[in-house]
């Protein structure tokens, strides 16, 4: 776990490998995308078209923040679009997210395979085969990510930053409870136990401010007294501070996600905006936005501080979501993205 999740980082660099040709006239059709696991050291992207012959040359890939982005020249997506048609095989599954395929404007395609960089043992060895195969029907086209499982390429760059992450809620205090019982405080725990799993296997140094089911100052205290509490866990050279929660209203169907930092808050609200941008790329639930909030732990914190709502506990979708271990592990790889993204990135740009 440690080594697959450290690669990762040297995703971060961004990797483009680009042959520039000449413009065919007609365009390709898309009639597939598949991913599989070809064999310990490879992960294969095909892209099943018809029509002109997609080259090499016509190809340029980009791989950044643990997203493989392939743009083709002269192609269409044909019946393709976004996620329909893009088969990951399970045994990609360790590796691949999901696959975006959006036609762009003058005849190019842009394909988006969101690795799960954050647990995943590649290496950022892309390249494009040069030879596109044929059968009656279809053209191939193939991306190889190499994988590379020498420890020496391993990077931490992590460096030992302090995060403290506060499940928001816990023990007396159940905090918002769905239309099945599912309670924010176990959603909260559950999230950001396993964003602390990530962010200690790369390096970083994590406090939580409760890992388990608990009061931190005490059961049945104020707000004040408990939030104070948490702020209290907080060391001095802290470098970012992350609370999570879930959102709840008393219309069912209120939905979505969002980030907050404190009013006036510059390096806050870049922490707030990588976090938005990270939970937004898992692509299910509503994106309400970045916003600026008073919430007590945000503004008696000593260092750059966000916290976010990870969707509406009160909306019977949401709930389902943010109860799946699934969903979780997806909102717990976005939170580590948007951490490595703060600190590699220099906050964001
Ligand atoms: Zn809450």
């Amino acid at each position: 776990m440690l080594k697959k999740f450290l690669t990762c980082f040297t995703l971060l660099l961004a990797l483009t490998f680009v042959i520039s040709s000449t413009a065919l006239a007609k365009s390709a059709e898309l009639m597939g995308i598949d991913a599989s696991n070809l064999d310990d050291e490879t992960l294969q992207i095909k892209i099943a078209y018809r029509g002109e012959m997609i080259n090499s040359g016509s190809v340029a890939t980009e791989l950044k923040s643990g997203i493989l982005s392939v743009e083709l020249d002269n192609a269409s997506p044909g019946r393709i679009s976004r996620i329909a048609g893009a088969q990951i095989k399970p045994n990609a599954r360790e590796y691949i997210d999901k696959i975006f395929v959006n036609g762009t404007k003058d005849s190019r395609t842009n394909v988006k395979i969101y690795l799960h960089s954050l647990v995943n043992d590649t290496d950022v060895d892309v390249s494009v085969d040069p030879t596109s195969q044929s059968d009656k029907n279809s053209k191939y086209l193939f991306i190889n990510l190499k994988k590379n499982n020498t420890q020496d390429n391993y990077t931490y760059n992590g460096d030992g930053k302090v995060v403290v992450i506060d499940p928001g809620h816990g023990g007396s205090d159940a905090g918002a409870i769905g239309p099945n019982g599912t309670k924010e405080k176990t959603v909260s725990l559950d999230v950001s136990l396993k964003a602390r799993d990530l962010l200690v296997a790369a390096g970083y140094n994590v406090i939580m401010t409760h890992e388990t089911d608990t009061d931190v100052a005490a059961p049945g205290v104020s707000d004040g007294v408990e939030l104070q509490a948490r702020v209290d866990k907080t060391p001095p050279n802290t470098d970012i501070f992350i609370s999570v929660h879930c959102n709840a209203f008393a219309n069912s169907r209120a939905n979505g996600m969002e980030t907050y930092y404190a009013p006036g808050a510059v390096q806050g609200a870049k922490l707030a905006q990588v976090l938005n941008e990270e939970l937004d790329q898992i692509g299910e639930i509503k994106n309400r936005g970045v916003k600026p909030a008073r919430f007590y732990v945000m503004t008696h914190s000593k260092c750059p501080s966000s916290l976010i709502e990870l969707g509406f506990i009160t909306n019977y979708r949401e709930e389902q979501l943010l109860s799946s271990n699934d969903y979780q592990d997806k909102l717990a790889q976005a939170i580590a993205r948007a951490v490595n993204r703060y600190f590699n990135q220099g906050g964001f740009d």
